[in-house]
């Protein structure tokens, strides 16, 4: 009996409120991007010193509109000088490296350190002169750009304190 009476007022419902019925069915899908479905990629050495690789999370959309990516950054290996429109935000989730603003000291980096690099800000990050370091990158994007990059940050500005 109570499947019944469950299912006559539910189409009572639908028929009175008929937009309220229909969102749901307007509503897009979740979607689930399996692992190991997003290749691996080299940063480019234009814009990265020694060896780095960029492992795709997900890209801005237009509810969120930043992306995210894995920087795995290999002993020595940094990006540029650079800055950021939007800002991002650096979630460090394993090995040890640094980061620095312009004109600040260069400061270490943990797993479970999390960088606010503010729009406009300019600044490097990368692993330590040891050792590798991997950060997610959360990336806002402006116009379809997320970063702006500038020099490159040679092994005197790398190593000093
Ligand atoms: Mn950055």
């Amino acid at each position: 009996m109570l499947p019944r009476l469950t299912v006559t007022l539910m189409c009572a419902a639908a028929s009175i409120h008929t937009s309220w019925a229909a969102e749901p069915m307007a509503q897009p899908a979740q979607q689930i991007t399996l692992a190991g479905t997003a290749p691996s990629v080299p940063a480019p050495a234009e814009f990265f010193t020694g060896k780095v690789r960029i492992d795709p999370v997900y890209a801005a959309n237009n509810d969120i509109n930043a992306s995210g990516s894995l920087v795995t950054f290999e002993p020595g290996a940094r990006s540029n000088w650079h800055t950021h429109p939007k800002g991002q935000y650096l979630v460090v989730t394993s090995g040890v490296g640094l980061v620095q603003e312009w004109g600040r000291p260069t400061q270490v980096i943990r797993p479970g350190d999390v960088v606010w690099c503010p729009p406009g800000v300019k600044h490097w990050h990368g692993a330590g002169p040891n050792t590798a370091m991997t950060h997610m990158a959360v990336t806002g994007t402006l116009a379809g750009q997320n970063v702006h990059w500038l020099e490159k940050v040679g092994d005197e500005q790398y190593l000093a304190p």
